[in-house]
């Protein structure tokens, strides 16, 4: 079985980036991302901490602004319409999820679509699924790119994605679909699942749940996508997720969607931790940087 290393493709994708962001900078200015943080969801600071360091190591200029958390809908739109009026921000990304008050939607439609590098404006989402280019959501093309950079074909191959998000399960699906792929959908209504599940070549996990498939649900040989990212914090569940070991060492475990002692008997996988996990910021980068060329080119 194949460990397939999301840094690897990780640092892959990061330097190839690295002489893109100089042409643009040798155009005027560098690559821009704004981020935009409401509240103080602990989570989200570190993702948004993370965001902000990858854009500072590849040179890429960005902001991070922080509104309250109390911050009304009209204001926060204000903010987002100045983004969309500043020539030197080509991306701008709305860390979801929003305080509870704020219409996400709403939000999501007021980014000018050009400079969506999430790629979740309905514009974008219409542009994936009929093929015309624009960015695409970063988790499903980090995936694309693991399975590109091993050499695993899609083309032919049963592919079975779990879990139906607007942000992992519907685009991964429409992007396998793309790359001639049989795809299926499953969801927390599916019946089947395990019988689903065990016919894929290619099985992508984004459901949510620590270590919630086990070995029956993988066919001999199958390329396993954990997408899944659940952090464990008692000594029971991590033990129960085959974490005990991560858990001893740092007070809690994280733990893909997955049971990690039971992918032997797969072809390829993806460890959780680095797996996906690093693909979701390169592939923000990438898109950060396809902004930005496509708006110096204008
Ligand atoms: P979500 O909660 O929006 O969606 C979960 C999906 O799983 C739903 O569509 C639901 O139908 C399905 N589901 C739930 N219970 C199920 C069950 N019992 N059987 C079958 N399907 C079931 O979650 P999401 O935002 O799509 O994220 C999924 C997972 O991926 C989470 O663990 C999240 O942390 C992780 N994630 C990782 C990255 C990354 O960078 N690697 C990015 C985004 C999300």
């Amino acid at each position: 079985m194949t460990q397939l290393d999301g840094k690897w493709v990780r640092d892959q994708i990061l330097a190839e980036l690295a002489p893109r962001v100089e042409s643009v900078r040798a155009k005027g200015r560098p690559p821009g991302l704004a981020v935009v943080l409401a509240g103080h969801d602990p989570a989200s600071d570190i993702y948004v901490r993370n965001k902000v360091k990858a854009c500072q190591e590849l040179g890429i200029h960005s902001e991070k602004l922080t509104p309250p958390a109390d911050i009304t809908q009209d204001a926060l739109l204000a903010i987002i319409a100045g983004l969309n009026a500043r020539p030197e921000i080509d991306g701008i990304l709305v860390q979801m999820p929003l305080p509870k008050h704020l219409d996400e939607r709403a939000v999501l439609l007021a980014i000018d679509p050009a400079k969506d590098v999430d790629g979740f404006h309905p514009f974008n989402v219409g542009n994936l699924v009929n093929g015309t280019p624009g960015p695409r959501p970063c988790t499903p093309s980090g995936v694309m790119e693991m399975l590109r950079r091993y050499q695993i074909p899609a083309a032919g191959k049963r592919a079975v994605v779990i879990g139906r998000s607007d942000i992992v399960g519907k685009p991964m699906a429409m992007m396998l679909l793309h790359a001639h792929a049989t795809v299926t959908i499953c969801h927390s209504r599916t019946s089947n699942l395990v019988e689903e599940a065990s016919r894929a070549d290619i099985l992508v996990a984004a459901i949510g749940r620590p270590a919630f498939l086990r070995g029956d649900s993988i066919k001999p040989g199958a390329t396993v996508i954990d997408v899944g990212i659940n952090r464990v914090a008692d000594r029971e569940s991590a033990a129960r997720c085959g974490k005990l070991a991560a858990f001893e060492k740092n007070g809690s475990a994280v733990v893909g969607d997955v049971h990690p002692d039971e992918v032997a008997h797969a072809g390829a996988y993806t460890p959780v931790p680095g797996g996906v996990g690093p693909l979701t910021i390169a592939m923000l980068m990438a898109n950060t940087v396809a902004a930005a060329e496509a708006r110096c080119s204008v």
